[in-house]
Order: structure tokens, then C-alpha cells, then sequence
């Protein structure tokens, strides 16, 4: 097996930074002069509406500290003609107070074709700001923090893809969008975890090669008759889940509803009431409305569902992951005053990129 990547973005999808710190974009758009961040009875007055969205999980203590930001990006999003899309594992300050577009990779993804700004701020990790740029080469796509990596996408690259092309000569490839550009550049198609089998099954072979995530390959494998070769990728948040760990909730509240994200092992999903995407659990909970459900994910979501849901008691076994608590609202203006880090891709990479991104986007089942 290849050796494991650093989780450090791969140089062909790196953020540039201009000679003299400045970005490209900063020198194309001007860097802002940073705005006033104190907290004061005005701050408080403009914010409250936004407050009132997150208070079931911000305590008002800690408001002071997120409102003058909250209120200085939003503004900076206007004068920038700037978008925020924030992935469902970003904190609630973020999530509910800044971003314009919340949702998983699949929803960031479409969302990211229908934009009508100058400047997309990607809120997630480095592989999504490059899909976003993907799919909007014209655009400038900013990532508050490049070194937001991901296990996954680091677990595989272009040069594995082409060694598994040639292993399994006229096999389908198919990769998760948790990869980076240049490893989509390789394949036939992306899927996320709320496409995967229909991806799968749109390309009408016997066998299909499924990577990076060997968790989400074992999901697809029990639900399909394709014959699925699997990568040996794993998300270092969600395989840290254990079966007994969920009897042990199920023991102590029998009618806890317990529900999974996909790229868990699969004794894990096995214990599950219903195994989705982040997309498909939101959903979940908000038509069944349980009155205690564990989501078996990454635990800012819990946070997020929890201010838009108080009724419902979540269970938190608190799996962090520490690329997406990357992206902090400092970091956020940081990005917004000064256009940094550009997210920038080698165009015959993106092309090809996007070729495979379009398919899966493109995909109507
Ligand atoms: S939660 Fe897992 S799959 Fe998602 S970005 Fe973090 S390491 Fe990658």
C-alpha cells in the first residue's frame, strides 16, 4: 500500500500567496482596513436577531466575543459582493450568524455552481474550496485557513489513482468528493455519501473501484450488487466511533434513536436507526422530531440542528474534527479583509477535475 499523505493541502491545490504577503486577489480587489471589533450596546442591538438564532447552544457570555465579528464579516460580505458557504460540521457562530449557504459536500457543491458573487469564501475543509473552484474557475475562492486538510483526501493521490487504473484496466472509477483536485482529475465520477450508490449504479458495470473511504465502500458494497474495490481511506473522526460505546447509550435510554453517517465502521452503522449523510440526518430529525437521538458524526452538527430543533435532547459524544474547527470567524475577516488564501488550481487539472464533479452534479436518479 502507498504511504499516507501529509494532511497539508497537495501543492497543485495550494492557496498562492503574491511576493510582498499580498494575495493575488488583495492586489486585484484591494485589501480593507480592519474594522472596529468592540462589543457595545449597538453591536448588541444589531445582533440580536442573529443571537436569537444560537442561544440554545452559545451562552451570553460568549456572545461579546462572536458578535463584533459576526457583524463585521457580514457587513465585509457586502462590500465584497462575497459569498460564506459553511459545511454542516462548522460551529454554530459560524453555521447560523455568517454563512449565506449551509449544507453538505453535495449541497456546497451545487450551491457553488449558482452563485452570483465575485468571491466564495469556502467554511470547510481545503478539498471543498477546491470543488468550489472547481466548478467556478472564473470566480476567487478563499479559504480562511489552507491548512483545513482532510484524512480522507490525504489518504490518496493522482499517482495511486492512475497505479489503480492500470491494476483494474476498463473499471470504472469512482471517487467521494473528500479528495483532492488532482486525484478527481483521475477518476470517471464523484459521488458524495448522499449519492454514492446511485453514482454507482448510473454506471451500469459488474465492478466499480471506490475511493478513498473504505467505510463508505463497505456501505455502498452492502447495498448494491456492483462489485465494489475499495481504497483503505478512512475519516479519523468518524471510525473513532465504537458499537459498544452505542449499546451503552441504547442500555442507559432504550428509546434513544441513534443515527450514522456513513463513513462510520460498519459495526457502528449496524447499531444505527438510520444511516445518512449530514444531509440525510438533518433531514431525519427534522421530520421525526425523536425526542433523544444521537448523531454518530462530527458533534458541531448536533450544535447546529440543536439551535434550530431546542425540543429535541441530542446525546454528544463529542468527535471533533480538528480541520474544520480550523475555520474560526478571526480567521473568517482575516480572509475577507485581505482576500487570503486564494485557492488556486492548475487549469488542465481543473478540467479535468471538473469533468468528474459535473457528472456526479449533473446526475438525475
Ligand atoms: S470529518 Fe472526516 S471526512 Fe470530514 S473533513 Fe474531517 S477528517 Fe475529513
Amino acid at each position: 500500500m502507498p504511504m499516507q499523505q501529509p494532511l497539508e493541502p497537495s501543492a497543485g491545490g495550494a492557496a498562492r500567496r503574491a511576493p510582498g504577503g499580498l494575495s493575488a486577489a488583495a492586489r486585484r480587489y484591494g485589501a480593507l482596513p480592519m474594522p472596529a471589533l468592540d462589543w457595545n450596546a449597538q453591536v448588541e442591538r444589531e445582533t440580536a436577531p442573529l443571537y436569537a438564532r444560537v442561544k440554545t447552544v452559545i451562552p451570553a457570555i460568549e456572545w461579546p466575543f462572536f458578535a463584533p465579528y459576526v457583524k463585521a464579516i457580514n457587513a465585509l460580505k457586502a462590500e465584497r459582493n462575497a459569498v460564506i458557504l459553511a459545511h454542516n460540521y462548522q460551529t454554530p457562530e459560524i453555521y447560523n450568524c455568517v454563512a449565506d449557504f449551509v449544507g453538505d459536500s453535495l449541497q456546497l457543491a451545487r450551491e457553488a455552481t449558482k452563485v452570483d458573487a465575485d468571491i466564495i469564501v469556502q467554511c470547510g475543509v481545503h478539498f471543498m474550496a477546491e470543488t468550489s473552484k472547481i466548478l467556478n474557475p472564473d470566480k476567487t475562492v478563499l479559504i480562511p485557513d489552507p491548512r483545513a486538510g482532510c484524512s480522507l483526501a490525504a489518504s490518496i493521490t493522482g499517482a495511486d489513482v492512475r497505479l489503480l487504473r492500470a491494476k483494474f484496466p476498463g473499471v470504472p472509477i469512482v471517487a467521494y468528493v473528500n479528495t483532492s483536485a488532482e486525484v478527481k482529475a483521475e477518476v470517471d465520477i464523484c459521488c458524495t455519501s448522499s449519492n454514492a450508490i446511485d453514482v454507482v449504479e448510473s454506471l451500469g458495470a459488474d465492478t466499480v473501484v471506490f475511493l478513498p473511504d473504505r467505510y463508505l465502500a463497505s456501505y455502498v458494497a452492502a447495498h448494491t450488487k456492483v462489485k465494489i474495490v475499495s481504497w483503505h481511506g478512512a475519516c479519523e473522526v468518524h471510525e473513532r466511533f465504537t458499537a459498544e460505546e452505542l449499546r451503552r447509550y441504547r442500555t442507559d435510554d432504550p428509546s434513544l434513536q441513534i443515527i450514522a453517517h456513513p463513513e462510520c465502521p460498519p459495526d457502528v452503522i449496524a447499531e444505527a436507526d438510520y444511516t445518512g449523510s449530514t444531509a440525510g440526518m438533518i433531514d431525519w430529525v427534522r421530520r421525526r422530531r425523536p425526542r433523544r437521538v444521537v448523531m454518530v458524526t462530527e458533534c458541531s452538527m448536533a450544535d447546529n440542528v440543536q439551535a434550530e430543533l431546542p425540543e429535541v435532547d441530542f446525546v454528544r459524544p463529542c468527535n471533533l474534527c480538528p480541520h474544520m474547527k480550523r475555520i474560526t470567524l478571526p480567521k473568517i475577516l482575516d480572509s475577507l479583509l485581505h482576500l487570503r488564501e486564494e485557492v488556486a488550481i492548475d487549469p488542465a487539472i481543473a478540467a479535468r477535475a471538473r469533468r468528474a464533479v459535473e457528472r456526479m452534479v449533473n446526475l438525475r436518479r
